[in-house]
This record gives C-alpha cells, structure tokens and sequence, in this order.
C-alpha cells in the first residue's frame, strides 16, 4: 500500500449466484490510488467495472455478493463496518456519481430538498440562511446557476441533471469519488463539459477519482493512471501516457487500436469474437480465445499481474521473458 494512498483494494472478489453457477464479476482484484489521484477504469460491456464500483462503495445487491478481499479507505475497512458506520463514511469520505443521473434523482422533490437530505444526514439540521448558501456554492461549483435549486428534475437537460448528481454527490468534500460512466447517454459536447467539471471539482477538493467507462479516448483525457478490466480481472494498469504509446497488455493494444486518431488515416480494427461468459470462463488466461499471441502455455495457469516497467503492471505469460509487447494484428474471430 503507498505511502499516502486514499484507497487500497485487496483482493477484492465479487460474485453473483446464478441458475448456471457462480459468476466472479470481479476476480481478486487489487489497486491502490493516492490522495488527488484520478484512476481510469476501463473495459467492455460484463467486463466487471461497474460491479468493481458498487463494490467500493459496499453498495452490491443480491445476487451479487462481496465473497473476498479488503477495500480500505485510509485506515477504515469499508468491509468491516456496521451498516451505520457504513452510512456515515458514504458522502462524506466515499461517493458515488452513478450512471444515468435521471433515474438517480427523485423526480418529485425539487433539487433543494434533495441536497439538503443529503447534508442533514450527516450534518443535521443547519440555520435555513446558511443551508441556503451552502446549496447555491455547491451548485455554482458544478456550473450551474443556484435557482436550479427550485427546480424538479424533469425541469432540467440530461447535463444538468449530471451536474447536479456531481453537486449532491460532492456536498461533503468526499476523499474518493466513484464517477460511473458519468456522461453516458449524452451527447460529445456535453460530455466534455460534464468532464471538465468533474476534473475541475476533482481537482478543487484534492479528491482521488475513480473514473469508470468503455471509451478509452474519454479515460485516457482525463486520467493519471488507466486500468483494464477484462472478464473480471485487472490485466493492466499503469500511468495514462505510458499505457497509450506502450501497453503492454495485448487486449489493451487491440482496445487502443479500436480508437480513431487524429493524427493519422489508418483502418479501424475492432476485437473479434466476445468475452467469456463468467460461468464458463476458459482455463488460464481468460483473454486467450482472441488473443492473437496466445500460446499453449496461455492455458495452463491463470497470468498474475507483475511489474512490466515503473508504476505498470500487466497480467500476461509473455513477461517477464519479453522487453515489450510484440506486434500484432487481431485475431480472427473463431
Ligand atoms: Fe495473450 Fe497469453 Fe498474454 Fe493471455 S497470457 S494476453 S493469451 S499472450
């Protein structure tokens, strides 16, 4: 665990029960971010991000049960707390800016009383003037203007809404903030505006950010550090520049490889074939179907993540043998 780390998460195992068996949607999982850290977490659809995100935050719904490992925040074990200790440490040390702000708010109540629920559970009741101030300084911050507290949900457009999911979600100065696919469901301009508010806000109150999402072009703006979820597991993680001119990851390459760029006319390639269903998951690495450099030895054991070069890590049999990620071009789909 580093020095100064705000979160710490060991080992972390998420299962859902299902008629075909269990299903690991996060597979002993482990990262550390650091105070004001922003961490990209990235993948395809059923990849585990998003359950890796509840999990943070101990918010995992049946089926799904949290069945191993440690999230510390600081020195508090989120897996160890009492369901009241666990109330006090969400908003105030750890929050959530969850997918899909509508379905976050409630529709019947203006965005005032939503905010001040939120204060008053943590901080009780304060003097009507001072609430009032409170709420037009935290809206102002997510760049809207403070009479959106008089208004309802289905008053405001989907970056609105966003923004103030951003407000209530950052009320108590939170060290650690889960942002879900935040800008999901809107559209490029107002994407880049809701993420120039995040890093804004991010950077205002020194929080460290777990970014969620499938758009490594939208990640890879905003982060420090990139980490790729593939079935589950974390194959790669390591500081945002060097995992985009040097992964070392084939399914990171292949990812990257998927993106437009501007600089250069090149043909697209997506990743053919699918990821493993999670009850049938192939032996060794679970990449390896569509890996075009697998090799017998793919399938023998399960690659763990090792240090690739300073602050990188990748979960690949080709290192420690090889300095870098050979080329390759996608394999066929089978
Ligand atoms: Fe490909 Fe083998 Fe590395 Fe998996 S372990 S990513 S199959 S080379």
């Amino acid at each position: 665990m580093m020095a100064d780390a705000v979160l710490s998460v060991e080992d972390l195992i998420v299962q859902y029960d299902t008629a075909s068996g269990p299903a690991r949607a996060v597979d002993r999982v482990s990262f550390t971010l650091g105070q004001g850290e922003r961490l990209g977490l990235i993948g395809e659809s059923g990849s585990g991000k998003t359950t890796m995100g509840t999990a943070l935050m101990r918010l995992t719904r049946a089926p799904g049960r949290i069945v191993g490992g440690r999230v510390m925040l600081g020195g508090t074990d989120i897996m160890a707390l009492s369901q009241r200790d666990l109330r006090a440490v969400r908003l105030r040390d750890i929050a959530m800016i969850p997918q899909g702000a509508m379905s976050s708010l409630n529709p019947v109540l203006r965005i005032r009383v939503q905010i001040e629920d939120a204060i008053h559970a943590h901080e009780g009741r304060l003097p009507k003037p001072e609430m009032a101030a409170r709420i037009a300084t935290l809206l102002t911050r997510v760049g809207l203007d403070p009479v959106v507290a008089d208004r309802f949900p289905h008053e405001l457009s989907g970056g609105m809404k966003q923004r103030t999911v951003m407000a209530i979600a950052t009320a108590l100065s939170p060290k650690v903030i889960v942002a879900d696919e935040p800008t999901s469901a809107l559209d490029v301009v107002v994407q880049r505006q809701v993420m120039q508010t995040l890093g804004r806000l991010q950077s205002g109150l020194g929080a460290a950010v777990v970014l969620i999402g499938h758009d490594m072009g939208l990640i890879a703006q905003f982060a420090d550090t990139v980490g790729v979820m593939y079935a589950g597991r974390l194959v790669e993680i390591g500081p945002v520049a060097q995992m985009i001119a040097a992964p070392r990851h084939p399914y990171t390459r292949l990812l990257i490889d998927s993106l437009p760029g501007i600089d250069a006319k090149r043909r697209l390639t997506g990743i053919p074939g699918l990821p493993p269903r999670l009850t049938d998951m192939p032996p060794g690495c679970a990449f390896a179907p569509r890996c075009p450099l697998a090799t017998a030895s793919c399938t023998a054991s399960i690659p763990a993540l090792q240090t690739v070069a300073s602050g990188h890590r990748a979960a690949c049999h080709l290192y420690p043998g090889l300095p870098a990620l050979p080329p390759l071009t996608a394999k066929a789909a089978p």
